[in-house]
């Protein structure tokens, strides 16, 4: 049994899809006017990893997330670089795709853009209209938040709180309440496209119901993304949803926690923003991934650099580990072929407690001591075991919960002149001919043979 905290409850509930077998997933996606930072990669890792343990209990997961092609931010960057909004948002469209890549995360199964949606995101504003749940204001749509009464329900606050907290009080003249949020605004500015009230675009908070719609159908069965969105983004997403599909989207909303910089939330302003692409020049992609791994999921997470080095370290412990066990298999065994059931008890019994832990609302940092305990195993295996069988199960149960964290360990296979090489060196220690081996150790360390 999985069991999700839900953030449309507060409370940890028991996970039962929509249909068996198969989850349907949503995370908010990124405006493509600029590179990511390290903030913004923590759901983009966490989501991947809440996938990637649904496959493995043989869920059929189909996790879609969006791309925000049309945004002031989009239109002021364009005017910045001197290029079209389309070039601007092509271009961080790719560097995104490019950085899941790199940090190891599977593909999507869809990545709807606003701008191939337009049509839709009229019909539905439309529906909304008609439902008397929108009004036109001078060629702009709104929202009207007084047609719900559970306006508000992910963030869990009185109307009065929301309006003393709203940040941006724009074209309040405009609007019947000052919470009431825009569906489509007229503009002069940037891409724009025909619609019944003007000539304009469609507001943020819009594109995300329409989308789910249009891919799943109806309601889904996990919404996610960061904390920050859950007010006003997330309750204007539930707010449309309720008025047109009387649902709220999602049976399950999932949030992960910020991610600061130095104890300090990063800003450009502040000049303190950490670029993911940056990170992955200097450190493995799995020391990234086992730094927001380490930390619960809807914790805060305090990025620093000794945070990941500490993480780089933690990486190179496993990755020793698991190429030290690799390598006896493959040079003392000649075993080239690691696929393998796991049957011995005591490592069905580190599988169970890996799944116990990730199953306790996605518990990576209980889930990576199992993987330390299994680290501990491999290199216990590697210095004193005779167990082929043994030693094949723990690397497979090694690679498979790796798997699940989305790390993966690369290491290839020697070719013949390192297996010759490697082996001569083995037997001139065997037969103490110290000098001779360490002069064969250098070559091996040249060759980048990791043993
Ligand atoms: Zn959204």
């Amino acid at each position: 049994m999985i069991k999700i905290y839900n953030s449309l409850t507060s409370q940890i509930e028991e996970f039962v899809p929509l249909k068996p077998g198969e989850v349907t997933m949503y995370v908010c996606g990124p405006t493509v006017y600029n590179h990511s930072h390290i903030g913004n990669s923590r759901p983009v890792v966490f989501f991947d990893v809440v996938s990637r343990f649904f496959n493995y209990l043989g869920y059929k997961v189909k996790y879609v997330s969006n791309f925000t092609d049309i945004d002031d931010k989009i239109i002021a960057r364009a005017k910045e670089e001197n290029i079209s909004e389309e070039e601007v948002s092509e271009k961080y469209i790719e560097a995104f795709l490019q950085l899941r890549k790199q940090l190891n995360c599977l593909p999507h199964y869809k990545n709807p853009r606003v701008t191939e949606n337009i049509n839709q995101i009229i019909d539905f504003i439309d529906v909304l209209i008609k439902k008397d749940g929108a009004y036109i204001s001078d060629g702009d749509v709104y929202f009207k938040v007084d047609k719900i009464n559970e306006y508000g329900v992910l963030s869990g606050q009185s109307l009065d709180n929301l309006i003393h907290n709203l940040e941006t009080n724009t074209h309040i003249d405009k609007k019947q309440n000052p919470l009431d949020f825009v569906l489509w605004k007229k503009t002069t500015e940037g891409r724009r496209w025909q619609s019944p009230w003007s000539e304009g675009r469609p507001g943020w908070h819009t594109e995300c119901v329409v989308m789910i719609n249009e891919i799943f159908g109806g309601k889904i069965d996990i919404h996610g993304g960061g904390v920050d969105l859950k007010f006003p983004h997330h309750d204007n997403e539930i707010a449309q949803s309720i008025c047109a599909h009387n649902h709220k989207i999602a049976n399950y909303w999932m949030h992960n926690g910020r991610m600061d910089y130095s104890g300090e939330k990063m800003s450009k302003s502040l000049g303190n923003v950490v670029w993911t692409k940056d990170i992955l020049k200097d450190y493995p992609y799995q020391a990234f991934r086992l730094l927001i791994l380490n930390t619960p999921y809807r914790q805060p997470l305090n990025f620093t650099f000794d945070l990941l080095k500490q993480s780089t370290a933690e990486y190179e412990k496993i990755s020793r580990a698991y190429i030290g066990l690799f390598r006896k298999l493959e040079l003392t065994y000649g075993i080239r072929d690691f696929e393998t059931d796991i049957t011995f008890p005591d490592l069905q019994m580190l599988k169970d407690e890996f799944i116990k832990e990730m199953s306790n609302d996605f518990n990576t940092p209980n889930a990576l001591t199992v993987i330390q305990k299994i680290v501990k195993l491999a290199n216990t295996l590697t210095r004193n075991n005779d167990n082929v069988s043994y030693m094949l199960e723990t690397l497979k149960l090694f690679k498979e919960l790796l798997g699940v964290l989305g790390i993966e360990v690369e290491v290839d296979f020697l070719t013949l002149e390192e297996r010759t090489i490697v082996e001569r060196w083995q037997n001139l220690r065997k037969n103490k001919q110290f000098e001779e081996a360490d002069r064969l150790r250098k070559e091996i360390i040249k060759r980048g043979i990791i043993i």
